[in-house]
């Protein structure tokens, strides 16, 4: 039973004001009213988390590795209940959203086996050399402690796996630091029945309660007292530009500047390589087109730009995706402000000059919106900043260049990226080595004869890349590196043992060998 309230220190708060949960499918508001929080909530909130920080911090990684397996089974206990309410507060389908539970219970799993092994907390050991000449060296012991309490925002499109008990939030608790989500308000119920999870995961296993906490709101001045609060002292946030670029400034401009760490939106640019586009510009087309209407287009690493050489290849590629491309019905997205948006930026690409509709922009039905496709010239797209901007949803452009030089001029204009792609054969690898310096610079990801759709949670992937794509182009928010955005680096000099942190004391914070013992 949803109750509408925060989560905060371990129990239900309520206040007056209120909103109302939105069905994505319609755009109606339902009759399922939230708690809208106050100033005073923000305060409890980040209060109860920095009071229970020096006990979390203090936990062994074994204990905080049973509290996020714990969060993941009591996750699965509530998963159909989590599946229906996200299903009425997202639109999304109920295989997609089973999908991403998986991949959320799997990213808390992924991450209690991480801290276990040690390596993140990064021991290293400088002993002392008495008798150097001519200064003595003392004994140094470093290693990375958590950051302090963490201010989590999810986005509207993973309202399980960037959200509640995401990424972000599975990487801060597995760092030892607490956790204040900000609700979205396009999923409050869901967001309530993760958090109710993660309470009974904190009673288990007796971690104190200001560990995590969740506050609900849809106005904007909840998140940025958050941000703006000074036991905060880091935020992992997952939206928008406007966002995410409004709350890093917030957190930048405090008297105590906070890392923010902003994964942000990205076109994601496609490079069709000739003999590439020759040989196989059907199958890539009929690929790219279920790559850019999957999940309604609504994902970060969207390919939403298309660049290749003008001729016959490119014309069949772009005829096949079209026709693909246009067999799509209006399909909901996630809330009827996204769709509102997505509707304003396909008119008013159409609507410019030199701009060629390959497949027009369509009426949105309430919420339910369709693909489009646009043709560009390169020099145009060089030209018209505009035209690198994400449209969140089932739209693209086309970009048409004179030759490869063009295409390398085109991917070095480019904004930062989440990720870059190449489609290429064997006999483009010549051609195609001058880009992977450019785009290497640019994306935090290259892909060769993908799609940049699906994200593996593992150590060596990298979500994030030059700004706008990201607030901070060090760091990802999927895959065991996330958890080094939560914890920093400090050096123990010549400590006697009994002051030092266990994970020194006891090599806890080394890594672990393959037959279970530390590396000394
Ligand atoms: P959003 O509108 O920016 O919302 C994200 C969160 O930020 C919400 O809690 C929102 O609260 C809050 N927020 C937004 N503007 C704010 C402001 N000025 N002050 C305070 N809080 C603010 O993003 P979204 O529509 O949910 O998500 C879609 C975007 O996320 C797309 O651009 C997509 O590419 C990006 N995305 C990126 C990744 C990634 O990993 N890089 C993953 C998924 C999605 P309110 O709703 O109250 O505004």
């Amino acid at each position: 039973m949803l109750s509408g309230r925060h989560l905060i220190n371990g129990e239900a708060v309520e206040n007056k004001e209120r909103f109302a949960a939105m069905e994505a499918a319609t755009g109606l508001a339902t009759d399922r009213l939230y708690c809208e929080a106050s100033q005073a909530d923000v305060e409890a909130a980040v209060i109860a988390a920095e009071a229970a920080f020096p006990a979390y911090a203090a936990t062994k990684a074994a204990q905080r590795a049973a509290f996020l397996r714990t969060i993941a089974d009591e996750i699965e206990a509530r998963g159909e209940a989590i599946t229906k309410i996200a299903m009425i507060e997202s639109a999304l389908p109920e295989a997609r959203l089973n999908g991403e539970r998986g991949r959320t219970t799997g990213q808390l799993r992924f991450f209690a086996d991480y801290i276990e092994k040690g390596e993140c907390f990064d021991l290293r050991v400088d002993p002392a050399l008495p008798d150097r000449a001519p200064m003595p060296r003392p004994d140094l012991r470093l290693i990375n402690r958590p950051i302090g309490p963490v201010a989590v925002f999810g986005a509207s499109n993973f309202p399980l796996a960037f959200s509640t008990a995401g990424g972000d939030t599975a990487s801060a608790l597995a760092a030892g630091c607490p956790v204040v989500v900000k609700g979205h308000p396009a999923h409050p119920g869901t967001s309530e029945l993760v958090a109710e999870a993660i309470l009974a995961a904190m009673e288990s296993c007796r971690m104190p309660l200001g560990t995590f906490g969740l506050i609900q709101g849809a106005g904007h001045q909840s998140g940025a007292a958050l941000v703006a609060h000074p036991l905060i002292k880091a935020v992992g946030f997952t939206g928008s530009l406007r966002g995410g670029r409004a709350l890093f400034d917030i957190a930048v401009s405090r008297p105590e500047p906070i890392p923010f760490y902003g994964e942000l939106g990205s076109v994601n640019p496609v490079f069709l390589f000739p003999e590439a586009l020759t040989a196989r510009g059907e199958e890539m087309a009929k690929g790219w087109a279920a790559s850019l209407t999957m999940g309604v287009g609504q994902f970060c690493t969207n390919p939403g730009v298309v660049v290749g050489v003008e001729g016959e290849a490119l014309s069949t590629f772009v005829n096949v995706a079209t026709e693909a491309l246009g067999a799509v019905g209006p399909q909901p997205m996630l809330t009827g402000g996204i769709a509102q948006a997505y509707d304003g930026e396909v008119n008013r690409r159409a609507g410019a000059s030199d701009v060629i509709a390959l497949l027009p922009p369509k009426p949105s039905e309430g919420c339910a919106v369709s693909p489009a496709v646009f043709s560009v010239a390169a020099d145009q797209w060089l030209s018209d900043e505009s035209l690198q901007q994400e449209v969140f949803g089932p739209a693209a452009v086309v970009v048409r260049c004179k030759d490869v030089a063009e295409m390398l001029a085109v991917a070095g204009a480019l904004e930062g990226q989440l990720t870059a792609t190449l489609m290429v054969d064997s006999g483009d690898l010549g051609a195609a080595r001058p880009f992977v310096p450019v785009l290497e610079r640019k994306a935090g990801r290259l892909l060769c004869n993908g799609f940049s759709t699906g994200v593996e949670v593992s150590h060596a992937m990298m979500h994030g890349g030059r700004y706008p794509a990201s607030t901070d182009v060090r760091s990802t928010s999927v895959g065991s590196k996330a958890i080094e955005r939560f914890l920093r680096p400090v050096s123990y000099q010549n400590f006697p043992e009994a002051l030092q942190p266990d994970e020194i004391r006891d090599g806890s914070g080394l890594p672990r060998l393959q037959d279970g013992s530390r590396q000394l």
